[in-house]
């Protein structure tokens, strides 16, 4: 099965400028139009004998909508807001230090700089997020690939300064046996959705065929930092070098957790001639506000919380 496109919505341009003259084509077009009203009518019908419910606070819906969730719940969806590492994204202290050059970095970055030169997403790897994000790759529910794309366009927006010429865009790539088993890539479903709102008035392309994923990784899930890299390792490959070597890649991913994956993206990338590799995901799992991070020599992130701001 090929990736899930979304349904373009029905405009009914075609049956309002389509008369021809032609009585075939004419009763062709009224019955389409039938069609169409009695489908509106079914669905009317449909939410009053089956009133759906917002899958998230099980409300009831007011109004038909493609996606089943209330606005109430999808307002509660923000974008993060800092301080933010400047390469990882992570939260930082609100007095964290500064690198010379005014950079702010976690105490993960501080210690050993990630391979991507920044990594930046929309909102917290949290309630309602989590939940919107899951009704699409687990539930199938491909209109909320909409949502996300366009909280995924405000952060390629944000990071489309800092690209020397046009970056190329590359969906981290499911394994084969993922993408069969899911039916679609949801980092590509974002992706497209997100590109066609053309972010920064930009029109670029995502490339699905420079980057392949080899090594099926399986669940990262109870793995310390150390194991998650080394599960890592060999995951990826670069098939087409000469689509990245001298550019500039914008990664794209649903959610980055602990940003194993789009570190081992950006070390394969690299190794193959890119220049510099930025990250772009729709969430990022990040520590809870007024929380510090130390790292020991096992780069093993224990949070400690500070306590409450006076
Ligand atoms: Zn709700
Ligand atoms: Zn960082």
């Amino acid at each position: 099965m090929r990736k899930g496109r979304q349904p373009v919505p029905h405009s009914g341009k075609e049956d309002v400028f389509s008369s021809s003259g032609d009585p075939a084509r004419e009763t062709a077009s009224l019955g389409r139009k039938l069609v169409l009203s009695f489908a509106a009518v079914a669905d009317g019908l449909f939410a009053v004998l089956f009133p759906s419910t917002c899958r998230f606070c099980a409300v009831s819906l007011t109004r038909i909508t493609r996606v089943p969730v209330c606005d109430a719940c999808l307002d509660r969806i923000q974008a993060v807001d800092g301080p933010l590492c400047a390469a990882c994204g992570e939260r930082v202290p609100v007095q964290g230090a500064s690198e010379g050059d005014g950079r702010e970095l976690c105490a993960s970055c501080s210690q050993s700089e990630p391979a991507f030169t920044r990594a930046a997403a929309y909102g917290s790897y949290d309630a309602g997020m989590r939940e919107l994000i899951h009704l699409l790759k687990y539930e199938h529910v491909h209109p909320a690939a909409n949502l996300l794309g366009r909280m995924l366009a405000e952060v390629i927006a944000d990071l489309s300064d800092a690209f020397t010429g046009d970056p190329v865009v590359i969906p981290v790539p499911l394994h084969v046996s993922k993408y069969r088993q899911r039916g679609f890539n949801q980092s590509e479903t974002i992706a497209r959705a997100a590109l066609k709102l053309h972010p920064a008035g930009l029109d670029w392309k995502p490339n699905i065929s420079a980057l392949v994923r080899q090594k099926n990784t399986g669940s990262q899930t109870g793995l310390t930092p150390a194991q998650r890299r080394e599960n890592m390792r060999g995951a990826f490959a670069v098939v087409r070098p000469d689509d990245v070597r001298g550019r500039d890649i914008l990664l794209v991913d649903d959610v980055m957790t602990t940003g194993t994956t789009a570190s081992e993206c950006a070390r394969v990338l690299r190794r193959a001639g890119a220049e510099r590799v930025f990250v772009a995901t729709v969430a990022r799992v990040l520590l809870p506000e007024a929380t510090r991070v130390t790292v020991n020599s096992d780069e093993e992130v224990r949070p400690q919380v500070l306590a409450a701001h006076a």
